[in-house]
């Protein structure tokens, strides 16, 4: 199914069920579910059945993945298989933007510098930080013209035991997200992630560069 805003309120507004649920979290085995029919099924299914309760976003596996495996921003910039989710919105000789993995939101985009620097402001000097900034800024500017959103969040953590390349995360928060919602509940997988499908994404990133072009 096409990625279109009835689909996104479908998927958000089930994305909230599985939030009142609390214990659910629908995470990476999910992903491939039929679109917002299939999303919005779980969520129902979800608040009747405790055994979906169960079905949960591997943090551990995750977290192994992130601690031991290569860097996941390389591996995209230099293509490699298996980082299909991860659809590239922009790239320049410099930076790339692609969506995250894992979306708390809608629309959630990383923005890197495609060399493997790791501190935010030490690893730049001000031209870079400031020319990495302004690729934030046009792409951010771009989601909220793709997803709806009241407010939009702009963070970079990472670890130096994982997860280490620099990399900011925009998170579009959508209207009328409950309070105790937002801000860090918003942003952290614990909180469940939305099991896009592979044609969403293709789809959701095309839209951001269309968006993209269009204020060039
Ligand atoms: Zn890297």
């Amino acid at each position: 199914m096409a990625w279109n805003l009835a689909f996104y309120a479908r998927a958000y507004k089930s994305n909230i069920k599985v939030y009142t649920e609390r214990k659910l979290v629908l995470g990476a085995g999910a992903m491939g579910g039929s679109g917002a029919q299939g999303v919005e099924a779980q969520g129902v299914k979800a608040a009747e059945s405790s055994a979906l309760r169960n079905v949960a976003f591997d943090l551990d596996a995750y977290v192994r993945r992130i601690r031991s495996g290569s860097c996941f921003v390389c591996a995209v910039v230099e293509g490699k298989p298996g980082y299909d989710l991860e659809q590239i919105v922009y790239e320049d000789e410099q930076h790339i933007a692609f969506l995250d993995r894992y979306p708390t939101m809608p629309g959630k985009v990383l923005v890197a510098p495609k060399t493997h620097v790791e501190h935010v402001v030490r690893d730049l000097d001000e031209d870079a930080y400031l020319r990495l900034m302004t690729i934030v800024r046009r792409i951010a500017l771009a989601v909220e013209q793709v997803v709806p959103s009241e407010r939009t969040y702009l963070l970079t953590l990472g670890s130096q035991q994982g997860n280490s390349h620099l990399h900011w995360h925009i998170v579009a928060l959508p209207p009328e997200t409950p309070y105790e919602q937002q801000q860090y509940h918003a942003l952290m997988t614990e909180n469940g992630v939305i099991p896009w499908t592979l044609e969403q994404a293709v789809t959701l990133a095309h839209q951001l560069r269309t968006a993209l072009a269009r204020r060039r």
